[in-house]
């Protein structure tokens, strides 16, 4: 049961549950609101659908408003001359999978099938290429982000609920006209046969769309294309970022740390979500006040690895698994003043843990058969220092997965993150690390004090052997 639980935590976090996070609070390549006086950008999913979407063309053009439809793929492929009206009308296409399906729901190669095929039904039609997508109900999921680069994400501002004909055509014209104002990207259905949907409620939308747009014609209010919005919003930053740009600069030089309030809210939610895994799965630590680990003690499940010592570790083998306490990284990140600063802050929280964590294990009987510590880690040199053995993570999903996510997370947490990642793409390996309890007792446990695990002159080699890699370390789950 814990293992399924376990499984699906990682699953979840990884595959979904932190890219929708990210996305939603960071806006990391997904476009959901724009920057504008006086437009906002209509956009249609679920489409095309042969008897509204002619409709509500027709309506459109009446008020000479553009929009943006995320067409289903397997409707367009049935309706060609819809989408090719759509584009000689001045509207933009984008992607709303070939299938209505959730990306949760597919395998990574489906979604991308999903979305070629659907680009190319659109190409074959208008002889356009399509960039910009928006998964069914929004819903990311890490390869939204890796696969084609080539791809915009389009999330939206409001959401009236416009599925439900029950909602009907007055209520939903307040709930719009609430939300007209420069920017808002408006999410509206031209088709009711999508699942949970109903078949006439689109009927319901166009009544409620007719007088929102009769409202902002009175109101000076145009709707336009989503590629129009992003490239307004992009400009609108640009002249808001050269005004801002010399207050951030005197900050700067003032030694105060510039972190966004985008991020501290991103850190925030992530940090409990930690504390819920950590609750969850019983993690232990040595030290409540001022942990660098946290552990638990797992049954190792991989390839066979050869360790420092002679041992070898196999599946079915008792081990402690490490993960760093991502508050305590935050902070230290946060703090350091560059990659070395931080790196050397590491070594030395590093070099406090490791002994604590042989007395804890020494002093908990249930432990005793644990034959090694494990954990997943960035920094490919380094570790060995202390007696770790390092090798790759078995290839697959999993270690994909795991790049990807600890790439992410370091970019959030390192002070020159996202540059970092940028520039040293090839070195940013997840790696195993692993080193086994006796040889942990052997350099650490207070027993051999006479031999003190890392002298001052080895620490300081350390120290100069971390400016030459100054990986930031971080073990998944976090
Ligand atoms: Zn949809």
């Amino acid at each position: 049961m814990e293992t399924l639980l376990l499984g699906m935590f990682y699953i979840f976090s990884l595959y979904a549950f932190i890219p929708g996070l990210i996305s939603r609070l960071f806006g990391f390549r997904v476009f959901k609101k724009g920057i504008s006086d006086h437009e906002i950008a209509l956009t249609f999913d679920d489409g095309p659908d042969p008897v509204y979407t002619p409709q509500l063309l027709d309506l459109l053009k009446r008020y000479d408003a553009k929009a943006t439809f995320f067409v289903v793929g397997s409707s367009a492929e049935k309706h060609p001359e819809l989408i090719k009206r759509i584009h000689d009308d001045g509207h933009l296409l984008g992607i709303h999978n070939y299938k209505h399906k959730t990306n949760w729901l597919m395998r990574p190669k489906t979604v991308t099938k999903h979305v070629s095929m659907t680009a190319k039904i659109i190409h074959d039609a208008t002889g356009q290429d399509a960039h910009y997508y928006r998964p069914p109900w929004g819903i990311v999921n890490l390869f939204d982000f890796t696969k084609r680069k080539d791809l915009q994400l389009v999330l939206w501002s409001a959401i009236f609920k416009d599925w439900r004909a029950r909602v009907g055509s007055d209520k939903l014209t307040k709930r719009m006209i609430k939300k007209l104002r420069g920017g808002e990207v408006f999410l509206l259905h031209d088709c009711g046969t999508t699942l949970g949907a109903n078949a006439n409620a689109p009927h319901e939308m166009l009544t409620a769309l007719e007088r929102v747009l009769e409202e902002a014609k009175r109101r000076g209010i145009q709707s336009i294309t989503i590629r129009d919005m992003i490239q307004r919003t992009a400009q609108a930053k640009n002249d808001a970022h050269s005004a801002s740009a010399e207050k951030k600069y005197s900050q700067h030089k003032r030694g105060v740390p510039v972190l966004p309030r985008y991020k501290r809210v991103l850190v925030s939610v992530w940090l409990l979500w930690e504390r819920l895994f950590h609750f969850i799965f019983n993690l232990q630590t040595t030290n409540n006040e001022d942990s660098m680990f946290f552990f638990r003690r797992i049954t190792y499940s991989g390839q066979p690895v050869a360790m420092n010592g002679g041992g070898i570790l196999v599946k079915g083998d008792p081990i402690l698994e490490l993960h760093f306490d991502n508050k305590k990284l935050f902070q230290l990140g946060t703090k350091a003043k560059s990659s070395m600063h931080l790196a050397i802050q590491l070594i030395r929280s590093t070099q406090k843990a490791l002994p604590e964590i042989a007395e804890y294990i020494k002093s908990h009987p249930e432990l005793s058969d644990v034959k090694a510590l494990y954990g997943v880690s960035m920094i490919n040199r380094g570790p060995e220092q202390f007696g770790f053995t390092i090798a790759d993570l078995p290839k697959g999903f999993f270690a994909r997965s795991t790049k990807f996510y600890l790439r992410l997370l370091m970019s959030v947490i390192h002070p020159s993150g996202r540059e970092r990642v940028r520039s040293r793409q090839e070195e940013m390996v997840p790696k195993l690390i692993v080193i086994p309890t006796e040889l942990l007792y052997e350099r650490f446990a207070k027993s051999d004090s006479h031999c003190p695990p890392v002298t001052s002159s080895k620490q300081e080699n350390q120290e100069e052997q971390e400016k030459s890699d100054t990986g930031l370390k971080a073990s998944m789950p976090c």
